[in-house]
C-alpha cells in the first residue's frame, strides 16, 4: 500500500457537480432531479445517512435554483456535517409532518423529474400523490453519463482501489486452493481486500471447476480439487471508489484445452483493451473482444456484455455492449471482462478496469493475465 492519504472533495467540488447535474437535467428537458440516499447523493453532496429508512431524505436540484436537501429533523445535524452541505439549503421535517407536501412545494407542478434509481417506491408513490401532474424518469435512463467521466482526483482513487485489488490477488495466488471450499477462499479474498484498504466488499466470486461456467456463481461449499480451473472475481469500495478484477487460476497443471481457452480469453481481453480510445464507441470495445472469441469458435460461450462502468459504485454506465453507440471520452472508467463458459466443465474470465486517456486506454489492474498455477 502507498502511504498517501485519500483525496477528499471540497464543498466547491460538490457545488460544481450539483450545478452540472442541474444543467444536464435542463438540457434533457427535465424540470429537475430528485436524489435519495445512495451513490448519486454521495457523489453530488458527500452525504450518506447512517441508515436509509422510511423517513424521506431527498435532494432537489433544478437549474437556476439553489439545491435543497429535504431531511428528517433528527438527521439534520449529520447532513450539516457532510462536505457538500455548505452548498445546500437544508429543509428539515419532523415526525408527523408530511415530507411529500414539503417536497411538492419545491417542485414545478406538472414537471418531469429525473429520480435516482434506488429511491424507495414508498417515496415515489408519496410524491406522485402529492403532485399528481408530475412524471418521472429513472436518473440512469435520463442522464446515463452524469457520473461517467471521472476527474483527476476520482481517477487517483480508482487507481488506488485497483492497486489494492491487485495486492489481494498477489496474496491469494499463494494460498492453498486444493482441498478447501470455495467459501473459504472467498473469505480470504474479502479479508485481503479489507487489509489493503477496502471499507466495503461487494463480491468475492470463487467459481471452481463446473461452477466457473456460471458467471453469476458466487462461492459455495464445493471443495476445490486438483485439476480445477477457478474463476476469481472480486471488488468493493476503497475510500469511496470501486475495484473489480477477475483472474482465472488453475490448480496444478492445466490440460492443453484449458491453456488454449484461457489464452483465447486473454487475447480477447487484450483486443478489448486496445479498442479503447477517445471517439471509439462503447460497442467497439465489445466487438473487438467478441471477435477474438468468435474467431476461435466459442461465440456462443461468451454470454455477457464485455464491460460496465465503475466509480462510486462497482456497476454503472457506460456499458460495453453491442448497440451502445456512446463515444468514449477521456476520464471514463469501465471494465473489460470477456469470458468463455463451457457448461458442466469450466469457465474463464479475465477482467481489468480501464480508463480512457487522451490517446488510448490505461489499465488500473496490472497483475499477470497469463494463467497462474496455484496449489
Ligand atoms: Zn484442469
Ligand atoms: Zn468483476
Ligand atoms: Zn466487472
Amino acid at each position: 500500500m502507498t502511504g498517501t492519504a485519500p483525496v477528499t472533495f471540497t464543498a466547491d467540488d460538490y457545488r460544481a457537480r450539483m450545478e452540472r447535474a442541474a444543467r444536464q437535467a435542463a438540457e434533457a428537458g427535465l424540470a429537475g432531479l430528485l436524489v435519495a440516499p445512495g451513490p448519486d447523493l454521495v457523489w453530488l453532496t458527500g452525504y450518506a445517512p447512517t441508515a436509509v429508512t422510511e423517513r424521506l431524505t431527498l435532494l432537489v436540484l433544478a437549474a437556476g435554483r439553489d439545491p435543497v436537501l429535504v431531511v428528517p429533523t433528527l438527521e439534520a445535524p449529520d447532513a450539516e456535517r457532510a462536505a457538500g452541505a455548505t452548498a445546500l439549503n437544508l429543509r428539515d421535517w419532523t415526525d408527523g409532518k408530511d415530507p411529500y407536501a414539503l417536497t411538492a412545494g419545491l417542485l414545478d407542478a406538472g414537471g418531469r423529474f429525473g429520480i435516482s434509481d434506488n429511491t424507495w417506491a414508498l417515496h415515489l408513490l408519496g410524491l406522485q400523490s402529492a403532485l399528481p401532474g408530475t412524471s418521472y424518469a429513472a436518473l440512469t435512463d435520463a442522464l446515463p453519463m452524469l457520473r461517467a467521466v471521472k476527474d483527476a482526483a476520482e481517477l487517483e482513487l480508482l487507481a488506488a482501489a485497483g492497486a489494492a485489488a491487485d495486492a489481494a490477488f498477489e496474496e491469494i495466488r499463494t494460498v492453498p486452493f486444493a482441498g478447501r471450499r470455495e467459501s473459504d477462499v472467498a473469505a480470504d479474498l474479502a479479508a485481503l481486500l479489507r487489509r489493503f484498504g477496502h471499507s466495503q466488499v461487494d463480491f468475492t466470486i470463487v467459481a471452481s471447476g463446473p461452477n466457473g461456467a456460471n458467471p453469476h456463481h458466487e462461492a459455495g461449499d464445493r471443495v476445490i480439487e486438483r485439476g480445477d480451473m477457478v474463476v476469481l472475481d472480486f471488488g468493493g469500495l476503497k475510500d469511496g471508489y470501486g475495484s473489480d478484477t477477475s483472474r482465472t487460476v488453475h490448480v496444478g497443471e492445466p490440460t492443453d484445452e484449458e491453456r488454449r481457452v484461457h489464452e483465447i480469453v486473454r487475447e480477447a481481453q487484450e483486443a478489448g483493451f486496445r479498442a479503447v480510445r477517445p471517439g471509439a464507441a462503447c460497442q467497439d470495445v465489445d466487438r473487438a473482444a467478441r471477435a477474438v472469441i468468435a474467431r476461435a469458435g466459442y461465440a456462443e460461450h461468451f454470454i455477457h456484455r464485455t464491460g460496465h462502468g465503475i466509480g462510486v459504485t462497482t456497476h454503472e454506465p457506460p456499458y460495453m455492449i453491442e448497440g451502445e453507440e456512446q463515444s468514449l471520452v477521456p476520464g471514463m472508467c469501465f471494465s473489460v471482462e470477456p469470458g468463455i463458459y463451457l457448461p458442466g466443465r469450466f469457465g474463464v474470465r479475465i477482467e481489468d478496469i480501464v480508463t480512457v486517456t487522451e490517446d488510448g486506454g490505461r489499465r488500473l489492474n496490472n497483475t499477470a493475465r497469463e494463467m497462474v498455477i496455484v496449489d
